[in-house]
């Protein structure tokens, strides 16, 4: 009952911003901040106010509008930058002034040339001055797993006397270990002085694709707020995708026994909003919002699915606001899944009728790997007026494999409804490798026994 609470703290308007693709307008931001409120962030990274004039306008446009979150913005360790963050912030119902020095040797002598008393006196003259604008100071020891140990601990003790709430440990570089970076959260929880009065963060980039696993490493030592973003997008290979920080908890609660505050049904939706917005598509095979994280095409992956999710589905696609699986037809693909869509888009064959359906089916699966609504949807009107299907479709290559709006309307199930909102993002497959259709006859490799043997 009583489990500890995690922060989200998103930056996908500000790390996330800095990925190649990814700007945003002042309005696209202001629009996404609205979607990350729904969504149930704690944290709200709006920007770096002194960065530029568009980023200042959207944190303060943020900052007003915004107002169950904590809105923070960035800022280097100097007053200039958190001065302009301060302007930005002040109207927010709930602001955080969020500084960074960068404290590992590395930056220090060839980035900052400094020294490192230079570096821990800095870090404290810059936090000191911005708890006198600001109640809520977060700040990041930037590349703090490359940093030498016992200067982290002084730098971050510094900080907390000056005045920080939160401290940030930021994996810049992406180069931690999960078991690593978690040691190195239980090491501050034991050895900063005055750690226990402020929450640990932690902030990790996807270099080596660990950014989760490290996070979830933090949480387990002691971290209380994990900073991500949507599709975690960010600075090279990203940031920790919030989406699966969210569901690793919430499918794994007898692993991960924690709280957060994420309305999980609006994380497909937070995805494609930001994949519109930016016009940088998911991955389809993206975890929890790719296209295909719900979709079954194997036979008897299909036949599961249908017979109880449970056989291959850890989460429900409605529990993260897909509205429900999307049983992909490919030459795969079996009868009772073809039965289902067919019906799905308000056709009930009879038996023999969906015998002929499947024949053209299978012929067209493999020229075009993946039959889509809206050419089940001419295959069926065929059959149904006696043409021959397959002769209709153009070659494998130009096949584009965006969904129709058509199809998705007429269904109004749960494919077409997620299909639809992929259709900006269509795009076209290469060439089947497949030998010419019907080469090998249907009755050789599409008995109704072999729609159970497949793709196991
Ligand atoms: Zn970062």
């Amino acid at each position: 009952m009583d489990r500890p609470r995690i922060r989200i703290f998103d930056t996908t308007l500000r790390d996330g911003e800095q990925s190649p693709g990814c700007s945003m307008n002042v309005q696209e931001k202001l629009r996404l901040a609205q979607q990350l409120d729904r969504l149930g962030v704690d944290v709200i990274e709006a920007g770096f106010p002194f960065a530029s004039d568009g980023d200042f306008e959207a944190v303060q446009r943020i900052a007003a509008s915004v107002r169950r979150p904590i809105i923070a913005g960035l800022a280097r360790a100097c007053t200039p930058d958190i001065d302009r963050a301060w302007q930005a912030l002040k109207v927010a119902a709930h602001p955080r002034i969020h500084v960074f020095l960068a404290t590992s040797d590395i930056h220090l002598k060839y980035k900052l040339r400094i020294t490192r008393e230079q570096c821990l006196a800095q870090a404290r003259e810059a936090v000191r001055y911005a708890k006198s604008l600001c109640a809520d100071i977060q700040f990041s020891p930037e590349d703090a797993t490359r940093t030498d140990v016992p200067f982290l601990w002084q730098v971050l003790e510094a900080v907390i006397a000056a005045g920080a709430t939160t401290v940030n440990i930021p994996d810049t570089v992406g180069y931690s270990m999960p078991e690593e970076y978690g040691q190195l959260i239980r090491t501050l929880r034991e050895k900063v002085a005055g750690i226990e009065k402020v929450t640990i963060s932690t902030h990790c980039h996807n270099d080596l694709g660990l950014a989760v696993a490290n996070s979830l490493a933090g949480v387990q030592n002691g971290a209380r707020q994990v900073e991500c973003t949507i599709n975690g997008i960010g600075e090279r290979a990203g940031n920790a995708s919030l989406e699966e920080i969210a569901m690793a908890m919430r499918v794994r609660p007898d692993r991960y026994a924690y709280e957060h505050g994420i309305a999980s049904e609006q994380l497909y939706s937070s995805s494609q909003m930001l994949a519109e917005i930016t016009g940088v598509p998911v991955q389809p095979n993206k975890a929890i919002t790719g296209r295909n994280a719900f979709a079954h095409e194997a036979g008897i992956h299909q036949d599961g699915v249908l017979k109880n999710p449970l056989t291959y589905e850890i989460m429900t696609p409605q529990s993260v606001g897909v509205p429900d699986s999307r049983l992909v037809l490919g030459k795969h693909s079996g009868r009772h899944a073809l039965g289902l869509r067919c019906q799905q888009l308000g056709h009930d064959f009879e038996r023999r009728e969906l015998d002929e359906v499947y024949r053209r089916f299978v012929v067209l699966a493999d020229r075009i790997k993946r039959v889509q609504d809206s050419h089940l949807l001419e295959l069926i009107h065929d059959v149904n007026h006696g043409k021959i299907a397959a002769q209709k479709f153009p070659p494998a290559a130009a096949v584009p494999v965006g969904f129709a709006r058509a199809a998705s309307a007429n269904a109004g199930t749960h494919a077409s409804a997620a299909a639809g909102a992929h259709e900006s993002h269509a795009m076209t497959i290469p060439a089947s490798a497949s030998p010419i259709p019907g080469a090998i006859s249907f009755a050789e490799h599409h008995t109704e026994q072999e729609d159970y043997l497949w793709g196991v």
